[in-house]
């Protein structure tokens, strides 16, 4: 059982370290571009300080070195100032793991939350070592994904519909066997799509594909009826760019009838607004459909924020990308091990 801030005792006066995940995009002239991650801190946050908390923040961040021009836009999104700590992948012990670098943040503190989702698939230090030295546990955050994605795998086949896009296979085809007995239908598009059509002996000319994705796919019966592949597509060339205005119809009425949704990866390469539309036509039908949906990953919310759909439409919006391929393919994430979750899960 996942050890929960229900059963961490009295937060007053104490020192609190939050892994929180802060990755942000940030524009040339220093603008976060998209801060779902920071917003969903907030509730934690608020709890932890509201009983007396006294909180630090960990965080790393890919898009600049340093915290310290995004503070006062990290203040004002979390309404409450905040002590942030530096950058913990400017440390090379962070993604070494190192046991040493795990003890240096933890000095000085009484208690340790995990709130960073979207890095619990990673064995580094403030994830994977850090909670072993201190009293630890999950976050709100931590444990509102935790309890969507579960629900998300748990519920019934009939009427569950997963959608996969995006590109690398590695971390899409162990999701795509995991969840395919699980499911009503698996819809795919983007680079997964075209790797699945190759291997269907269909060609995809100069089309990207995943070198990999061969290999990934054995064990998967990519002929099975469940698996629903793209028929026609936007072009430019010989390469599928993204899933045509047919085939997103077909994906849309799926979702339309479905009670629970699963998607990831967006149907084409939508950075360029020419292959945009499927993504579109899909995200439209789940945002407007009945079922509960759950999604995520980095570009699948960039490319929502580029069509201008709210993530409130959606049931659940994951911080995660890796963490939630990571859990919904079944596998152990570290940050969640180190927390107790699979203490009593065989
Ligand atoms: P997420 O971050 O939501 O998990 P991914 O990182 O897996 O999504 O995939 C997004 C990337 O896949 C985007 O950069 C997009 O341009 C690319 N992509 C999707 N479809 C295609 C395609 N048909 N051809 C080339 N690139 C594609
Ligand atoms: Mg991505």
């Amino acid at each position: 059982m996942m050890r929960t801030l229900d059963q961490a005792g009295d937060f007053n006066g104490k020192r609190v370290l939050v892994r929180a995940d802060f990755d942000v995009p940030v524009s040339a002239d220093g603008t976060i571009q998209e801060s779902y991650r920071i917003t969903c801190q907030k509730e934690n946050l608020q709890y932890l300080t509201e009983r007396g908390a006294q909180v630090t923040l960990i965080s790393h961040i890919s898009a600049v070195p340093s915290f310290e021009p995004l503070l006062p836009q990290i203040t004002e999104l979390l309404g409450m100032a905040v002590d942030v700590r530096e950058n913990l992948r400017a440390h090379p012990g962070e993604e070494a793991n190192n046991a040493a670098f795990a003890q240096s943040l933890a000095e000085g503190f009484d208690l340790y939350i995990n709130n960073a989702f979207a890095v619990c698939h990673r064995t580094h230090a403030s994830v994977a070592t850090l909670p072993t030295l201190l009293p630890s546990y999950a976050g709100l955050l931590v444990q509102q994904e935790v309890s969507a994605l579960e629900a998300a795998v748990a519920t019934d086949a009939a009427g569950k519909v997963v959608f996969m896009g995006g590109a690398k296979a590695s971390t899409k085809v162990p999701v795509i066997k995991s969840l395919l007995p699980k499911a009503q239908n698996i819809a795919v598009g983007g680079v997964i799509a075209n790797d699945i059509l190759r291997e269907r002996g269909v060609d995809v000319g100069t089309s990207k594909v995943d070198d990999d994705a061969h290999e990934l796919l054995v064990g998967v019966d990519v002929h099975d009826d469940r698996l629903v592949v793209p028929d026609d597509f936007v072009r430019d060339g010989t390469a599928l760019l993204d899933v045509g205005p047919q085939s997103a119809q077909r994906f849309a009425t799926l979702a339309g009838k479905a009670t629970m949704i699963i998607w990831n990866g967006p149907m084409g390469r939508f950075e360029d607004e020419r292959y945009i539309g499927a993504t579109r036509t899909l995200a439209e039908a789940i945002a407007s459909s009945s079922a509960h949906s759950v999604i995520g990953g980095g570009d699948t919310v960039a490319a929502l924020d580029s069509l201008g759909i709210g993530l409130d439409r959606f049931g659940f919006v994951s911080t995660g990308g890796g963490a939630m391929l990571t859990f919904l393919a079944g596998q152990r994430l570290p940050g969640l091990e180190a927390l107790g979750y699979y203490d009593d899960h065989a």
